[in-house]
């Protein structure tokens, strides 16, 4: 049985990895006052073709849409804002506060062509911080980027930023840029050619060789930023400046979706090949009303954790600590007085694997020896009887007969709470 093409398990050696970034997230986002919020995965579909933007490659070709029994069209989330947005709308977040700071890590769902560093359902750690038009709100969001990239030991990213403007703006660049477009069109790559029609900006950044040749004689939407447009971006690059972050203008750069403004950015790592965006995000301040919602000035970002891991997981150690102790029964009486000792083990935080199966004594042994076990409780006929636990020190061939009350004393110094955890090696 395979699993669906774009599609995953991630098994316990992984798990180990992901509780490590989310641990990450949660302790950087906690430490700027970013709140996790869950919604669900289901959402009704209209809400990603109003926000994500119908001529955008996510809505056209990308989304696991279905009618469901009730006949309503539902879509499997393909990223994480629209959500949020609609969360915050749903729950009238606005009413108490002024800004609303959110993240989140989960799965997504897009249809694309599995390869590395790209599937089909992925998941994204993404920040959302709601209600503030200031530079000083990007600066926030792109420092808690680094922040955490730097505490998953990753250091050689490059940050790209670039200006999109707003609506106004960017339709008057987008009609010069088709002027100039129309002269190419035959020489420009498919895709961009069927932008042309529905979305010219996007053709910005195509990785066509010739297409960005013809690109670089293009009017450049910096030339159309307003006064406005142009002091947002230079307050946040002064920001940047000031926290040294180091960053790269690439006015190439536009995002996929719709209802970006302003900032635009994207986090890259060239150890990734061609799918080299961890990270991609920017301003949205229309999102939220042009959803039902109050005008609420919004950005965040989106990082796509499967690209992460391609990079960091090297630069981690799993350890696995197995349990210490091992409890081996053998029938029904031993079986039926094992669960005060589990109480004891509990309640000293002392790890234990309990055997399933109903094999002889040698063979559990057999079974705790491979588990690399320093201790194995045997409970027989014979414990029950005398009311006490035979401890078999595994390493040292050696074993006694204890009672209950001296069971926690004896484990004490064998004891180690049950973790697995990374340790970071270089
Ligand atoms: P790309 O250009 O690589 O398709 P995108 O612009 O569609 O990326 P966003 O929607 O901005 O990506 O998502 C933010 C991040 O989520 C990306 O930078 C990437 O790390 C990750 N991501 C997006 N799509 C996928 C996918 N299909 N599989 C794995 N990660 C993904
Ligand atoms: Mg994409």
């Amino acid at each position: 049985m395979q699993t669906l093409r774009g599609t995953k398990d991630i098994l316990a050696n992984e798990i180990l990895f992901w509780r490590y970034i989310y641990n990450t997230a949660l302790q950087v986002c906690s430490l700027y006052n970013y709140h996790e919020i869950q919604t669900p995965i289901l959402e009704l579909t209209s809400l990603f073709t109003k926000s994500i933007g119908n001529d955008t490659d996510i809505v056209n070709k990308e989304m696991y849409s279905f009618i469901d029994q009730g006949q309503r069209n539902i879509t499997l989330r393909p990223e994480g804002t629209a959500s949020v947005a609609r969360s915050f709308i749903t729950n009238k977040l606005y009413i108490n506060n002024s800004s609303n700071k959110f993240w989140y890590l989960g799965p997504m769902f897009r249809y694309e062509r599995p390869q590395s560093g790209r599937q089909r359902q992925f998941h994204q750690l993404g920040i959302e911080c709601l209600g503030s038009a200031e530079p000083l709100a990007d600066a926030e969001v792109i420092r808690i980027a680094t922040k955490i990239l730097h505490q998953l030991k990753l250091r050689n990213y490059k940050l790209e930023i670039n200006s999109i403007g707003n609506l106004e703006e960017r339709q008057k660049y987008q009609s010069e840029l088709l002027i100039y477009l129309e002269k190419y069109k035959r020489d420009l790559d498919k895709d961009s050619q069927k932008r042309l029609k529905n979305n010219p900006l996007r053709i910005l950044d195509s990785k066509d060789v010739k297409t960005q040749e013809i690109l670089q004689k293009a009017p450049s939407l910096q030339m159309y930023l307003g006064k406005e447009s142009q002091k947002h971006f230079s307050t946040l690059c002064n920001y940047l400046d000031a926290m040294d972050i180091e960053y790269n203008i690439n006015e190439q750069l536009v995002r996929g979706l719709d209802y970006y403004n302003y900032t635009a950015f994207e986090i890259k790592c060239n150890e990734l090949g061609s799918q080299d965006t961890i990270c991609g995000g920017g301003r949205y301040d229309c999102l939220i009303k042009s959803l039902g919602g109050p005008d609420t000035a919004s950005v965040g970002w989106a990082m796509g954790i499967e690209r992460l891991l391609l990079i960091v997981k090297n630069r981690f150690q799993p350890i696995q600590i197995k349990p210490n102790i091992y409890i081996a029964t053998k029938g029904m009486q031993a079986k039926l007085s094992i669960w005060p000792i589990l109480d004891l083990l509990e309640e000293a935080q002392i790890s234990f694997e309990l055997d399933l199966q109903n094999n002889s004594f040698q063979k559990q042994l057999k079974k705790a020896n491979k588990l690399g076990t320093s201790i194995c409780l045997l409970i027989g006929d014979d414990e029950v009887n005398n009311n006490n636990i035979t401890i078999k020190y595994l390493k040292e061939h050696k074993q006694k007969i204890i009672s209950l009350n001296e069971l926690i004393q004896e484990l004490q110094k064998y004891s180690r709470t049950y973790q697995q955890t990374l340790t970071i090696h270089r």
